[in-house]
């Protein structure tokens, strides 16, 4: 157990130094900014579609290790992925903030975030990321609607 917790403190110290996906999108469909003015963490989210595919997701910010990490990893999952698995995902992140419990099935690598429940202020740190994405998809709807 304690073998698994030194992975993931690894990854985590891994894409805060050498974060992934970071950087403009110029051809992003949409963005949305994430501020945690607690920590003084700062998190834009960029997304490109096509369809209902995320092909192409970048972040810009400055922080903490964990929000950075959390945004880094949180790209490197959803870079690819279908526009409602990663709502999915979001909301068994968001409950694994809750519980502490998360399925590395289900989670994969975002399971090496799962200790930060134990630190509520920290919560938001990692939330951060996802709660932009989760603000860059809706404007995305509201983009397609017809209304
Ligand atoms: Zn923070």
């Amino acid at each position: 157990m304690s073998d698994m917790r030194d992975l993931y403190q690894q990854l985590i110290l891994d894409h805060f130094k050498s974060p992934r996906n970071k950087g403009p999108l110029p051809d992003a469909d949409t963005t949305a900014q994430g501020r945690n003015p607690l920590c003084g963490d700062e998190v834009d989210v960029a997304l490109k579609f096509d369809g209902n595919q995320i092909v192409d997701i970048k972040f810009e910010g400055t922080g903490c290790a964990i929000s950075q990490a959390s945004a880094s990893i949180m790209t490197t999952v959803l870079k690819g992925d279908s526009v409602s698995h990663a709502r999915d995902l979001l909301d068994k992140f968001s409950g694994m903030m809750v519980t502490g419990k998360g399925s590395l099935q289900q989670l994969g690598k975002l399971a090496a975030l799962a200790d930060v429940h134990k630190y509520p202020a920290r919560v938001k740190c990692a939330m951060l990321s996802w709660r932009a994405m989760e603000a860059s998809l809706e404007r995305r709807t509201v983009a397609v609607s017809t209304e």
